[in-house]
Order: structure tokens, then C-alpha cells, then sequence
């Protein structure tokens, strides 16, 4: 038997994978919403911090301060559109970075690396 809980979780999980966009928890929330009015935003960002410790999703920390997630738990990092906020996916190799003999003379262990790129995104640039 499926509980409640896992159900919630599993929800919440899929929103994230289907907007693809590194939504908040609050646009989260409202593309659940529509489908499961019973649910809370309470619950949606509680769910959110779960998969994220539990390493389903990323947690990323943008620009605008707003904390998003991310369904793509590979290494990458992220390019934020000054003008429109809008994130994307950059693929570069960030291995050098969290190589951990890069950081042998200093006393921490490297798990991951988020590094946010800024600029002008294409759509925006044709309005300039
Ligand atoms: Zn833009
Ligand atoms: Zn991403």
C-alpha cells in the first residue's frame, strides 16, 4: 500500500521533472494545484527539501534570491538571464572543479559545485 506521504512526495517529484524550468516552490504548488487541491504549499516545499536530501532533486540558489529546484541531479551549472530570470542548463565539464586533488592542500572534501552564470538569455537579447 502506496501511503499518503509517498504519494505527496511522488507528486511533488513528477511537477518538478514536468516543468523542467527550476521552478520555486511556490510554481511548484500552483502546476500541482489544479490536480490536488488538497495539498498546501507547506507541504509542497516540505516535500521539496525531502527529495532534495534525499538527493532526487537539486536545491539551487539563484539571483533573485528564491530558492528553485531542479530534477537534473547531474553536475551542471546554471546561466540566469539578467532581464527575465529565466535559468537554463549549462553542460560544461565540472570535473576539474570538484576533482578532489584540486583541493588536497585545504581540509574539506568537494561534493559539488554550483556555479550561476549571468547574462542576457537569446529571447531577450532580440528585444535590445
Ligand atoms: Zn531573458
Ligand atoms: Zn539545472
Amino acid at each position: 500500500m502506496t501511503s499518503r506521504n509517498t504519494i505527496q512526495r511522488q507528486v511533488v517529484f513528477n511537477a518538478v521533472k514536468e516543468l523542467k524550468n527550476h521552478p520555486t516552490s511556490e510554481e511548484v504548488y500552483n502546476y500541482i494545484r489544479p490536480n490536488f487541491p488538497s495539498i498546501s504549499l507547506g507541504t509542497v516545499y516540505r516535500n521539496l527539501n525531502m527529495l532534495s536530501d534525499l538527493n532526487e532533486i537539486r536545491k539551487i540558489s539563484t539571483n533573485d534570491n528564491a530558492v528553485r529546484f531542479d530534477y537534473v541531479i547531474e553536475n551542471h551549472y546554471h546561466f540566469q538571464c539578467k532581464k527575465c530570470s529565466c535559468i537554463l542548463d549549462v553542460f560544461i565539464p565540472s570535473d576539474d572543479v570538484v576533482r578532489n586533488d584540486v583541493f588536497n592542500e585545504h581540509d574539506f572534501r568537494v561534493d559539488s559545485c554550483d556555479v550561476l552564470l549571468k547574462g542576457i538569455c537569446v529571447n531577450c537579447l532580440k528585444d535590445i
